[in-house]
């Protein structure tokens, strides 16, 4: 995820200074810091396993999010979407497996008629409930352990989900008369359901019929469209590495494709909005960016790369997997950003929300270490700049366990400072090991920042304690010992 237009005129005021830095704060930010911390239920409780049927997963920022009792294999969505009336028709499979003896279980999803659901063919009772719970109940228990899909049909005029300072997730229409959804940490349900939680990542298929005219680009690899005699035409996707939900999306709208493959074999699809045709020019730098970014992170790890350029001024370009989604004022650094997310972000996902700085705080450092390569930028004046111009609200924002809805507030200035600063602690050598073995040791998979702590504490063979408690869990500047570790020292 990178934040939209009042930081982006920020980032263009500081360009002189920096290509990559962004010190400044928009108003949604500085309001947010004044936004009370929702209690927070006890770290034992945040551990604990959701139990079978529960209506959330267990994050304690978003506890109605996600569901309890089972692990998600593959989602098989298979949609209608009519651009004139806006209507979409839904025909979802979701294949999971019990944890647990299952009398119910809930998938979400926001709005949208449900007309019938199926347990592996066989009808099951449903109701509605809370804001998007979905719950099913089947005709016998599941058992524990067993597999078994869930086909849900539905129908309906999707709509978007206004979401803070994220600005609006979810469903929404182009400017084209298409659609698009995209959003952190909602949107998925916006259009087909699921268990809608970062912890519960699957496989995903997506078969998007429209009218003939429109075409769809969504996650992973293409197969052939399918033209039906109707004047309709089926488009086919599949990500065949497991996804978290808020990581999928789907543009329908009347793209200019472009196809490439890079050295290697690795399929690149892009799409372009009409009236971002221009941006042709910035993706055109991708193979450049993924070969930097492969070697300071290791390999590439989807399963295929490319963009998705709507012609919109949204609040946010967002990491969706192997083939990010571009707001209109996305340039060269966006795209450094978002990519870099395949590793941070994509492939090595959240435990929880709270651990956001594993995403935002390393995509952000990606963009210094493009500017650093690229640009022979000094990053140890880059810093010293930044500490000289930061205020008591800068040191305030903490990068881990920020509280729900700050989650976005610091990460992406306080947060590359700080892996800068890690850098310079624990010197080059550990740090690039660092980079690289993280994402190969919890790929295609999820892990917490207090997991990372460990994992750096053991390359550096240090006590790094007061170092992450002095920038990752403290809301004041950090003492001088850990402010100018190293090269940073005056
Ligand atoms: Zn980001």
């Amino acid at each position: 995820m990178h934040h939209g237009t009042a930081v982006r005129a920020a980032c263009l005021a500081l360009a002189a200074l920096s290509l990559a830095a962004c010190t400044s704060r928009s108003g949604d930010d500085a309001a947010q810091e004044g936004a009370a911390t929702p209690p927070r239920p006890t770290e034992q409780a945040e551990q604990a396993e959701p139990e079978p049927g529960a209506d959330g997963a267990g994050d304690p920022y978003y506890p109605d999010d996600g569901n309890g009792g089972y692990d998600v294999t593959d989602y098989h969505v298979s949609i209608s979407y009519n651009p004139t009336s806006r209507n979409l028709d839904g025909n979802t499979v979701v294949t999971a497996t019990a944890t647990g003896e299952l009398e119910t279980y809930n998938l979400d999803l926001n709005g949208l008629k449900v007309s019938a659901v199926e347990i592996d063919g066989k009808a099951a009772k449903f109701d509605r409930s809370g804001e998007h719970e979905l719950v099913i109940t089947p005709g016998v228990p599941i058992a524990d352990g067993a597999t078994f899909a869930t086909r849900v049909r539905y129908a309906g005029v999707p709509a978007s989900a206004e979401e803070g300072t994220l600005g609006v997730n979810g469903w929404q229409i182009s400017q084209s008369g298409g659609a698009f959804a995209a959003g952190e940490p909602h949107s998925a349900t916006s259009w087909f359901p699921a268990n809608d939680t970062p912890r519960d990542k699957a496989t995903f298929t997506l078969d998007a019929r429209v009218p003939d005219g429109w075409s769809v680009i969504s996650n992973g690899r293409e197969s052939p469209a399918t033209k039906g005699s109707d004047g309709w035409t089926t488009f086919h996707w599949v990500e065949p590495i497991r996804i978290a939900t808020y990581l999928t999306t789907v543009g329908i709208d009347k793209w200019t494709f472009e196809r490439s493959t890079l050295p290697g074999g690795l399929p690149v699809v892009s799409a372009y909005a009409p009236g971002a045709e221009d941006k042709r020019q910035v993706e055109s730098q991708l193979p450049e960016i993924i070969e930097f970014l492969s070697s300071k992170f290791g390999p590439y790890p989807q399963s295929a790369a490319g963009g998705i350029y709507i012609n919109e001024n949204i609040g946010f370009s967002l990491e969706t997997q192997g083939r990010p989604i571009y707001a209109s004022w996305a340039e060269l650094d966006v795209v450094v950003h978002e990519n870099a997310h395949q590793w941070y972000g994509d492939s090595v996902s959240v435990e929880s929300w709270k651990d956001i700085c594993l995403n935002e705080c390393f995509a952000s450092y990606a963009q210094w270490l493009w500017s650093e390569e690229k640009n022979g930028e000094n990053l140890d004046d880059l810093f010293r700049q930044q500490v000289a111009r930061s205020t008591d609200q800068f040191w305030s924002g903490k990068l881990y366990d920020m509280g729900a809805g700050n989650e976005f507030t610091s990460v992406y200035d306080k947060g590359p400072m700080a892996l800068h600063a890690l850098r310079r602690q624990i010197g080059d050598e550990a740090f690039d090991r660092v980079l690289k073995e993280w994402p190969a040791e919890h790929k295609d998979s999820n892990a917490s920042w207090p997991e990372f702590e460990q994992f750096v504490a053991k390359i550096a063979g240090q006590d790094l304690s007061g170092f992450f408690a002095a920038w990752f869990h403290s809301d004041k500047q950090p003492a001088d010992e850990y402010l100018y570790p190293g090269s940073l020292r005056k």
